[in-house]
Formats: C-alpha cells, structure tokens, sequence
C-alpha cells in the first residue's frame, strides 16, 4: 500500500512526496525529528513529544512549523488518510532549502515540515517476549544528544555493529558508562530492586517514555535512582531494559554474552511495560 505522507501543507502519495536536494536537513543533518506511537488510532504521550519538539527547535534557533493543534491536527489526518491504527507517526522539520553554505539562510526561509506514517503489525514483537541481546559500543556521537536531531549515523552504525555481533542492539559507553542505547534509554534493577538509570543531561536523550516510566515506577512504589552505571554493573544485575516510544519498555537479556538475572525477561521489567501501555493508552488522542 502506497502511504500518504505530507510535506510542507500538502498530502501527496509517497512516490510523489519530494524535498529539494538543497534542503539542509539532508546537506547538514540541520533538522529535528519526533516519533509518536499510535495504538488503537491513539497518539501516545504527544503533549510530550511536542514539547521536547519545541525544545529541540529552540536550541538549533529552528523556526517553528506551527503550533502543537496544528501539528495534532496533521496527525490525525495522516492517521485517517492511511487507515492507520497501530504504527507510528515520524515528523521533520529541516532549517529548509538554501544554497549550500554553512552560514544559516537569512531571514524567511521557510522550514520544511514532513510527516510520515509507518505501521507496525505487533505490540508484543519477538523483542518485547523474548527480550534483547545487547552489545556495548564506544559512544562516539557529538555532545549535544538531548537534541533530537536526524544526526544519526553513529547510531545505525552502532546498531549495525551489534548486530555483526549476532546482536539486537548496541547500548553506548563513556567514560567506562553507559550513556543510552542507540535509540532509547537504559535501565537496570539491582540486586536489591532499585532502578537504576543516567540522569538527564546533555549527554543522552530526555526520552518521553523515560518520563512515563519512572512515573509508573513511583507509582508501582518502587525506587529509581538517576545515575550512571557501567556494563559490569549491569551484567550482574537482576533485571535490565529499554524504553522508547518505538519499544515502549523492552526487557534486557543480555549483555555482551553474558545472560542477565535468570536471561529471561524479568517480572519488573514486564509489569512495567504493561503499566506504561495501559496509563498511555487511557491518555492517548
Ligand atoms: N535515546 C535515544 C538516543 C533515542 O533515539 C530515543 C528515541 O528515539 C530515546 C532515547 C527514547 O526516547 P523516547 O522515549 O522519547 O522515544
């Protein structure tokens, strides 16, 4: 099925849905992004990914594509023009079309805005039931990753090295600890229950399943720590995992080959999970 994608105020069919090679988000990754989880025709947590949007627009000096209702709005009608119930929703917004300099354009350029749908045909995916096997990686991205910027090579090469490695997913280390995972945030569980994870800072990204999840956890009375911890730590913990609007909370197996807690996915890892799905879908739009 050819999707409908738009792009800059239009709904065109993907074939026909074009930036200008001029477009700076693909001369200089000069562009943001969002992804937002659909399930049951619902958005999830999209107040929060608006407003990390506005924060990413705002410390690249990126001009604004509209307000949150107008965005909302563009949402909706992708969702409706693609029958899309269970996917996601990927949205851009690049500093626009301009000669090649790597002075920003003057004055009005427009930004360009594109969104797309991608469907997903499972919730509970291979990952989410039998859990991840992690490799660890040099975090080698620039310092600025609480910018959600498209800027991710080093991401999919990371990811690609993991998976040379008969591996899920890579998580990144600096400074002998670990930052995230190639695209979501890292948690382990203690041997005494607490949850440990990086605190927020330029370092990693604010994720907003991050937010959703020590929420749950508060509420669910457990313990979470916000601090580094390494891959050592983590190979002997009780529990290990991800979370990510793309994998909502996703167990963690195992850790460059050693099995983690029982190697199977862990009970608080999947009460979390189910926690999340069932606090975002009761205040998804
Ligand atoms: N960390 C990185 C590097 C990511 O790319 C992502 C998501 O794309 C996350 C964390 C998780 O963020 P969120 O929960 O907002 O999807």
């Amino acid at each position: 099925m050819s999707r409908i994608v738009y792009v800059n105020g239009a709904y065109v069919p993907e074939a026909e849905a074009k930036l200008s090679v001029f477009d700076r988000g693909l001369l200089f990754a000069d562009a943001v992004y969002e992804v937002t989880a659909v399930i049951d025709g619902k958005l999830l947590d999209f107040p929060g990914h608006m407003a990390r949007l506005r924060r990413s627009l705002a410390e690249l000096r990126l001009p604004s594509p509209g307000s949150d209702e107008d965005i909302l709005a563009v949402h909706r009608e992708l969702l409706t023009r693609n029958a899309l119930t269970q996917g996601h929703i990927y949205l851009m917004v690049t500093r626009g079309e301009a000669d090649r300099d790597f002075v920003w354009p003057k004055g009005d350029t427009p930004p360009s805005f594109v969104l797309f749908t991608q469907k997903r045909d499972a919730i509970e995916t291979r990952e989410a039931l039998e859990g991840l096997r992690i490799a660890s990686v040099p975090d080698l991205r620039w310092g600025r990753r609480d910018i959600k910027t498209v800027q991710l090579l080093y991401p999919s090469l990371a990811k690609m090295e993991a998976k040379s490695r008969g591996k899920d997913d890579a998580w990144m280390v600096e400074d002998g600890t670990v930052t995230e995972g190639t695209s979501n945030n890292a948690y382990i569980v203690t041997r005494e229950g607490t949850i440990v994870t990086r605190a927020l800072s330029h370092a990693i990204l604010h994720g907003i399943t991050r937010v959703a999840l020590m929420r749950g956890a508060n509420e669910a009375g457990l313990t979470v720590e916000e601090r580094p911890f390494t891959i050592a730590e983590a190979q002997d913990a009780q529990e290990a995992f991800i979370t990510s609007a793309g994998a909502f909370v996703t167990p963690v197996v195992e850790i460059d080959d050693k099995p983690i807690g029982t190697g199977k996915p862990g009970p608080i890892a999947r009460r979390l999970r189910a926690l999340y799905l069932e606090e975002a879908l009761r205040t998804g739009l």
